[in-house]
């Protein structure tokens, strides 16, 4: 049906979806990756249980894509969490929602959804070719890979899918090289940022010897008008945690522009200020802060660390000056981690730089999709459905592309 192959640049989730989608059509998949075997990423996503997508309701879910929300509408109601599942369901990897509402498959990890995967593709006929970099386009505008045996150039290919992924997390494959390539090129980039990562924190030495690597569990983060529950980690650097990657956008935009950013911790969540308090007063006042909070509130050491932390001189004898420190604790973020440590990367080819299809305007006939995009979302399932969603109309579009040339 097609003379000529479709080549795709980059193994992750992305570029193997886009693979499936054409090859599925009757189209001659190559794909190239820099690394010596596929989907890395997505196998380290798979050692935190690989969290698929999310079940909650879909106009939630879209708008957890923020400023991209009017491409990933279009894109998740093509392929909605519900197809995700079911497309697992048909590799045979059963998959179940958690207590917080998102999708798992049933092993909790990544390599056995991804073998069944590979077979898949290798059954319709897709060339995996590893350990080949793209290095740029010849003169003539065919693609060059460097490989173990040498240069090679792909010639004539009937569309090319560029899926090389985000910046973050650079030693798993997707380093972000691509950047230089198509600013040559004079494709429109936003400037990688991090994104899901943990903040810094200035800690006293005393709070970082007594809590680093210990959880806050079961309360939340508020920032400005924003509050998110979920449990946090205290980490030698900062704070690390689900509720911290949902807000991480605009604290990392506050932290760029004031150079740091408040957030409040509310230790405990279920009860008011009046009943924490309540609660404090029936033990005595001469036990140690942490030994109160322990036996009013079943709250651990690090909780009492933070308190003096950020009590300043509050007078933590009193109950009422617990109470509202534990409803409304204050802590000063003074920079977010790099992109070697962050779960995803803001920037990467701007949206305005691609049509519809996500081909990219000027440049017939190449398409790009996955987190080299440049969206960002929070963690909860829909940075993996989004690579999955744009994969698949990068892979449809080529193909009607290729048919109409
Ligand atoms: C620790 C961690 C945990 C995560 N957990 C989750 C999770 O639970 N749920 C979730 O939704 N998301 C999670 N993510 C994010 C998710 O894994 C990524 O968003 C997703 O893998 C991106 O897919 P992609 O196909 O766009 O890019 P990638 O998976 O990054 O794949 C890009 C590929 O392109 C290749 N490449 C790059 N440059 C070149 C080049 N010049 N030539 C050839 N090949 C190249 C790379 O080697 C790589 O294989 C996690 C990420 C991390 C780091």
């Amino acid at each position: 049906m097609f003379a000529k192959p479709f080549i795709i640049i980059g193994a992750g989730p992305a570029g193997l979806i886009a693979a499936e989608t054409i090859a599925a059509a009757g189209g001659k998949v190559r794909i190239y990756d820099a690394m010596p075997s596929p989907a890395r990423k997505f196998l380290m996503a798979g050692r935190g249980g690989l969290n698929l997508t999310h079940s909650e309701p879909l106009d939630r879910f879209i708008g957890r894509y923020g400023a991209a929300r009017p491409l990933f509408d279009r894109l998740i109601r093509s392929f909605t969490p519900a197809d995700l599942r079911d497309w697992c369901h048909g590799l045979g990897v059963e998959t179940f929602v958690g207590s917080s509402g998102r999708v798992f498959p049933k092993e909790m990890k990544a390599s056995i959804l991804l073998r069944a995967w590979l077979r898949r593709l290798a059954g319709l006929g897709v060339e995996l070719h590893p350990r080949h970099r793209w290095v740029g386009w010849t003169a003539a505008g065919a693609l060059r890979l460097a490989g173990p045996a040498g240069e090679v150039t792909t010639d004539g290919a009937a569309a090319v899918i560029l899926a090389l992924g985000g910046a973050s997390w650079p030693r798993l494959g997707s380093d972000g090289g691509w950047a230089e390539l198509l600013r040559g090129r004079a494709v429109p980039l936003a400037p990688f940022r991090p994104s899901n990562s943990g903040f810094d924190v200035r800690w006293s030495a005393g709070l970082r010897e007594r809590a680093e690597g210990m959880p806050l569990k079961r309360i939340t983060v508020t920032f400005r008008d924003r509050t998110v529950p979920g449990e946090l980690v205290i980490t030698a650097h900062g704070l690390e945690g689900g509720p911290l990657y949902a807000l991480s956008a605009p604290l990392r935009d506050a932290i760029e522009r004031d150079g740091e950013a408040e957030i409040l911790l509310d230790l405990k969540p279920d009860l008011t200020v009046s009943q924490v308090q309540n609660r404090l007063a029936r033990v005595p006042p001469a036990d140690s802060v942490a030994n109160r909070l322990r036996k009013a509130l079943s709250l651990n050491p690090p909780v009492g660390a933070l308190l003096r932390e950020g009590a300043g001189d509050a007078d933590l004898t009193r109950s009422m000056c617990v109470a509202s420190l534990l409803k409304s604790l204050p802590i000063k973020l003074s920079g977010m981690q790099g992109l070697e440590r962050a779960i995803s990367t803001a920037g990467g080819i701007r949206l305005t730089a691609l049509d519809d299809g996500l081909m990219l305007k000027d440049m017939p006939g190449i398409f790009a999709c996955g987190e080299m995009l440049d969206w960002e979302a929070p963690t909860g399932g829909y940075l993996l459905q989004g690579c999955f969603a744009s994969g698949i109309a990068a892979g449809k579009t080529a193909l009607r592309y290729a048919a109409g040339h």
